[in-house]
Formats: structure tokens, sequence, C-alpha cells
């Protein structure tokens, strides 16, 4: 999308949080640097704490300072922010804010158009949904538009009330549903990879496709979030939303159009494609595990269950392996190996396609197995594709050896690489959905998720099962191995490992 400069007001309830101060203030300040931001905008920050319009200013200040070590244009980025002291179910306080919203929209001539922005715990969104519209916060003249967090739900149960209860308030189009992972760089760079490629979108099926890896690995444990981890485990933290939002944009069909539509269609074909399972069946498909003690970069570790805020018993999972199988034309036959973990050995998040076996070898040694070729989508930390393909090496002979055809987004300036939370912002001022999740794609993804929920919940495991600094539980190996595969570990320098 051309840049436009957006005028809006965004108001960010949960504006003294984690997320706000880490995320959201580094990613206005840097589309206010680059020239997406007009003199036409205005944030609004509003929590419990009585900040003064000042102390609110100084705080945006400092985060920002925290990631961005320029000099920067701060004073006149600082008066487009407000503070209101808040409490999210006092009615007051919404008309309050209303006012102060009317005012600055005739300040910073924004035309009416507001994004409300909720950095708060879940179980807030429903009432601050229905207060910002019974107390007329979404009459306006322009658009208004709600931006959520995850997670949304805990399962499709509490998932459709949720839903039930924001829609009273908007419509499924003025809903921006945030997985961040969608506004990562090389998530984005796979449907350019797939559809502006003949090479790939010719061999992307399972004629030519022997099994592709998605892996997400942290070398963190869960740190200081152990209370919220209990609730969710890996399976809905990383697997429900960025893992499932990963595959399908891998498998999806060509849309006949890029709009969020056709795309959002296409992605849902994905998902009501995934081979159904049943709680009997969960551990033929799926492993889990739990991180014991161990040495992670040189330093050793606690366990996940001596962690503060987790039972000393506890049964949550902190690593999955999962084998998912598409029932349509293109994909039937092909795995898809899902692999997500804390405390691993590296962090990572990267996407290997494996290319089917020529079927013979003429070379040398015809007895050894010639290396597959591989497609390796980069996602973090390094951004980049590599192509593993077989040459001739001198020093071989004629004996095929790999080599890597290697793109790597180098970071020249750190002000040039964009952030996730900066490109979902700036699309959601500009109205295209396509980078957040449509509720067709939440609901399909948790039908699938609660059988797999509900088998480990009926028995538990003999956790812990992997030392931290480790890949995972063995099990997590014979996934693989019981259809003659293996999980690669390829970093973007070039190597490639078991
Ligand atoms: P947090 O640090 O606990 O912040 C919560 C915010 O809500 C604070 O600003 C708090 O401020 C405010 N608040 C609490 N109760 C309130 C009330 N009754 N009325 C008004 N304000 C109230 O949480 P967070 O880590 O920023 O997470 C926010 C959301 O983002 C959650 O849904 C989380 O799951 C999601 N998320 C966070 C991250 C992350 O990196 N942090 C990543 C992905 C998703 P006061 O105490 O001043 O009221």
């Amino acid at each position: 999308m051309t840049s436009i400069n957006q005028k809006s007001i965004i108001v960010i309830f949960g504006a003294t949080g984690d997320l706000a101060n880490r995320k959201l203030y580094p990613s206005i300040y840097r589309l206010f640097r680059k020239g997406k931001l007009s003199e036409n905008f205005s944030v609004v920050g509003v929590a419990r704490r009585p900040l003064t319009n000042e102390e609110f200013r100084n705080n945006v200040k400092k985060s920002i300072h925290q990631y961005e070590h320029d000099e920067i244009e701060y004073d006149q980025f600082a008066e487009h922010f407000h503070y209101i002291p808040f409490d999210v179910t006092d009615l007051a306080h919404y008309q309050e804010l209303n006012d102060l919203l009317s005012q600055l929209d005739e300040k910073h001539r924004t035309e009416g158009n507001r994004i409300f922005y909720l950095a708060m715990a879940p179980e807030f969104f429903g009432t601050i949904a229905a207060n910002l519209k019974s107390e007329g916060l979404t009459d306006t003249s322009g658009w208004t538009r709600l931006v959520i967090e995850k997670p949304f739900g805990h399962n499709l149960e509490s998932a459709q009330v949720l839903n039930d209860q924001i829609r009273h308030s908007f419509r499924e189009e003025q809903i921006y549903r945030i997985d961040h992972y969608l506004g990562k760089e090389m998530v984005q760079n796979i449907e350019v990879i797939r559809f502006a490629n003949a090479i790939f979108e010719s061999l992307w099926n399972n004629q030519f496709i022997a099994n592709i890896q998605i892996t997400s690995s942290e070398t963190l444990g869960v740190e200081d979030r152990g209370k919220y981890y209990e609730s969710s485990g890996a399976l809905r933290d990383m697997f429900q939303n960025h893992m499932l939002q990963m595959m399908a944009l891998i498998a999806m069909e060509p849309p006949i159009k890029l709009t969020p539509e056709e795309i959002r269609s296409e992605k849902v074909k994905v998902l009501r494609a995934l081979k159904p399972i049943t709680e009997d069946d969960v551990n033929n498909y799926f492993v889990r595990g739990q991180y014991d003690r161990g040495i992670v970069e040189e330093k050793a570790v606690n366990a996940y269950r001596e962690s503060n805020g987790v039972e000393p018993e506890s049964n949550t999972e902190t690593f999955i392996a999962a084998k998912l199988l598409i029932n349509n034309f293109r994909w039937a036959g092909v795995p898809f190996y899902i692999r997500t973990g804390k405390r691993m050995s590296t962090k990572s998040t990267e996407i290997v396609i494996q290319f089917k076996d020529l079927p013979m070898n003429l070379y040398d040694d015809k007895d050894k197995q010639m290396h597959p070729n591989l497609l390796v989508i980069h996602i973090q930390p390094g951004e980049g594709i590599t192509l593993h393909v077989n040459a001739k090496k001198e020093e071989h002979g004629t004996t095929p050896t790999p080599i890597m055809l290697n793109y790597q987004n180098i970071e020249n300036d750190k002000m040039n690489t964009t952030e996730a939370y900066e490109v979902l912002l700036y699309d959601c001022m500009c109205g295209d959905s396509t980078n957040f999740t449509h509720w067709d794609e939440v609901a399909l993804s948790w039908k699938y998720v609660d059988i797999i929920a509900k088998a480990w919940e009926r028995k538990a495991d003999n956790f812990p099962n992997y030392l931290s600094g480790s890949t995972g539980p063995k099990d997590s190996e014979r996934l693989l191995s019981r259809d003659g595969f293996h999980w690669w570990n390829v970093t973007e320098k070039g190597y490639t490992e078991r």
C-alpha cells in the first residue's frame, strides 16, 4: 500500500502497561519520523494511574528512548499525546474521554476517525467495547476501529462469547485482531515468494514437496509470566494463533486478487481442510513437553515448575511438536510439521520446505543419498531466504555437494527495519485488514485446538521431559523419523545440521 498521511486519534486502553511502552509508543514514533503520520493525529492514553499529561509525555519519551537512540524530535511529537486517569468499568470516564476526543478532533482535524486499541487484559475487552458504544464514542463523522490483542478467548466457547460481546458494538470489518507474526517482514514475504516466482509456485504441491517444517523456538523461559502461562501453555500461546497462521499462508491457494477478503477466504479453506483428529488420536500427531533445569547460553537455569506463579506439579506444556495433514488436492500426503518451544538451544523462527528426492543418483557415490533441496524462509532473528541446492565443488570431484543461495535482509540502519507493530498500526489506520485475523479463522483454529487441549487435560504427562537448552523431548524426533524425515535446524549463516 502506498504511503498516505493518516488522520486519526488513537486511544490506547492500558497506556501505562508493558505492551504500550515497549511496542506501541516506539512504533507510533517511527511512523511519525517516517512521515506516515501527518500533523493530523493524536494519541490519548487511558489507565487507572493518576498521571498528568506532562508525566505521561515523559513516560512516552522514556520508552521511545529505550529503543531509539537518535535525537528525537520530541516536543513537536509529544504535544499530540494526552492522558486521562480512567477506570474502564466507570461510565462517567467514557463521557470525559468523549469530550476530550471531540476537542482533539477539532484541534488536530482528524475528521472524526478513531482507533480504540485495547492493550489490556482480555477480560476487559467486552466491557470496553460495550461502553464505547453505549456512551456514544463510536458515533462520529469518520470511521471507528477496534484493535484487540491476543489471547482471543481460551477455547472456542469463550472466544465465541467474547466475539458476540464485541459484535454488539462493532461490525466485523471494524475489528482488527492482532497476530503480530502477521506484521513480520518475512511472514509478509511468504505471499510474495510464492506468488511472484514461477519456479516456486509450480513446485508448490504434493508432487514435488516431501514435507514442510515450521519452527518457532525461544531460548527464554516463562520468566515472570508464569501465572499467565499456566492458563495458556504453548498450545494456546503460540500454536492456535501464530503457528496456524503461518501454516495457512504457506498452504493457501493463490487468491484471485490480493484483497483482505480473497486472502482470508483462501486461509479459511486451509483451516477447514485440516484433517480432523480425535482425542484418542492426539498422541499420534502431537508431542508435548515441559522444560527441566539445564544450561542456556552457558548459564544454569531453573525448571518451569520452579518459576514464579507456576504450580509445583504443573501439567502445562512449554513445547509442542505436531504433524498436521491438509486434506485437499494440493497437499494430500504432505506432512506439515510444526514445532514451538521455550528454553530451546536456539532462538529462531523459520519455515523449511523440503523438496522430494530425485528418482535416482547418477553420481560417484551411488549408495549415498543426495542432500535434498530445501527452501528456507528465515523469519527471526535473521531475516532472509536460502535455497539449498547441490553443485560440484572442486575438492569433491563430481560428487554433488550442498551449497546455498542466500539472501539476507541486512539492517544497515535500525530505523529502516520495520517493527511488526508499526506495520500493523499503519495498516489499521489505512483500513487494510489483510494482516489481522478474521473471526472465521479464530473459530476454526480453536475448533481444532480444543480437541488437543481436551485430550491433554484428561491425562497428565511425565513432565518435565526435556532439558533447558536442548531441542525438546525425544518424542519430537520420533514424530518425524516414523515418516523417514528429521527436523532441519538451518541458520541463515549457511549451516545445515540435524
Ligand atoms: P500490563 O502491563 O499488565 O498492562 C495492563 C494495563 O491495563 C496497564 O496500563 C493498567 O494500568 C491498565 N489497567 C488495568 N486495569 C484497568 C482498569 N480497570 N481500567 C483502566 N486501566 C486498567 O499488560 P500488557 O503486558 O501491556 O498486555 C496488554 C494486552 O496485550 C494483554 O491482552 C496481553 O495479553 C497482550 N499482549 C501483550 C504482549 C506484551 O508483550 N506485553 C504481547 C502480546 C500480547 P493501571 O495499572 O495504571 O490501571
